[in-house]
């Protein structure tokens, strides 16, 4: 097996006459089977349009993205969600209607039908077995006494642990979280870290996008800094954190 699971290639995304990533020669970085890479840069460098491009939500206006050396960027979201990529979105989504676990629970039955069946009101719900493995992930992000509440009565870090505890429940071989530490409590960063800690362990390859360095710079392997849409930067944390390069954009010297 390659040891490279992803690839992003001369990738190019243009908003209008706006060009959001790929700045001169189109953004390219790859991804190592099993690693944590820490995706930073600036507000606005293009982190969160990359994660789009990756899993599939835009397509690029020029260049490709290969995961285990198959095209993914003619393919739709759920098809590349089927092969195993799961991602967590800047701004939390839940279903408000349903409650917290049936939020983890919708689409684990049949991916493709849940979210829409949830939304016209017909989703039956899933089997004991599906159900057991649902609390397993909420009680690994820290929801096991709020399975049966609703969701409008999370806070913001908690929905942001909702949506990590659907994508537990996916099992991805390769999940993307843009910023989960946002709006999390203390205390939920230290469990949030200490996920983390364990998929790596299990040989799930993730790429973490956040503003929190401290954090993403404790536990990432390999980071890659973005600047303007374009590569600032890449290296392991430690150059990372003396590359002059790196100070002067976060300082915006
Ligand atoms: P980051 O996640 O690094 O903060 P984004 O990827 O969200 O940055 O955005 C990169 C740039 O692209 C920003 O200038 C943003 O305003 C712009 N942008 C993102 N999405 C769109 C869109 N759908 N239409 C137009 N501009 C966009
Ligand atoms: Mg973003």
């Amino acid at each position: 097996m390659n040891d490279i699971i992803l690839s992003v290639e001369n990738a190019v995304m243009d908003f209008g006459g706006f060009r959001a990533v790929g700045g001169d020669h189109g953004l390219s970085f790859k991804v190592n089977r099993g690693g944590l890479l820490g995706l930073i840069g600036p507000n606005g460098a293009g982190k969160s349009t990359t994660f789009n491009l990756i899993s599939g939500v835009l397509k690029p206006t020029k260049g490709r993205v290969e995961m285990d050396g198959i095209e993914l960027s003619t393919l739709k979201a759920a098809d590349i969600a089927a092969k195993g990529l799961g991602r967590t979105f800047q701004t939390p989504r839940a279903f408000p209607s349903l409650s917290v676990i049936d939020n983890v629970l919708v689409g684990a039955d049949h991916p493709e039908e849940g979210p829409i069946a949830a939304l016209l009101g017909r989703w039956r719900g899933p089997d004991k077995a599906l159900r057991q493995q649902a609390e397993h992930a909420l009680e690994r992000v820290g929801l096991a006494d709020r399975l049966h509440d609703s969701v409008a009565n999370l806070s913001g870090g908690e929905l942001r642990m909702l949506e990590v505890a659907r994508q537990l429940n996916r099992n991805p071989r390769i999940l993307l979280l843009d910023e989960p530490t946002a709006g999390v409590d203390p205390n939920l960063q230290v469990k949030l870290a200490e996920i983390l800690t364990q998929l790596h362990a299990e040989g799930t390859t993730l790429i973490v996008v956040e503003h929190n360095l401290a954090f993403l710079l404790n536990l990432a392997d390999r980071i890659v800094v973005l600047q303007n849409g374009a590569l600032l930067a890449e290296g392991d944390p430690d150059s990372i954190r003396r590359d002059p390069a790196v100070i002067s954009a976060y300082l915006g010297a």
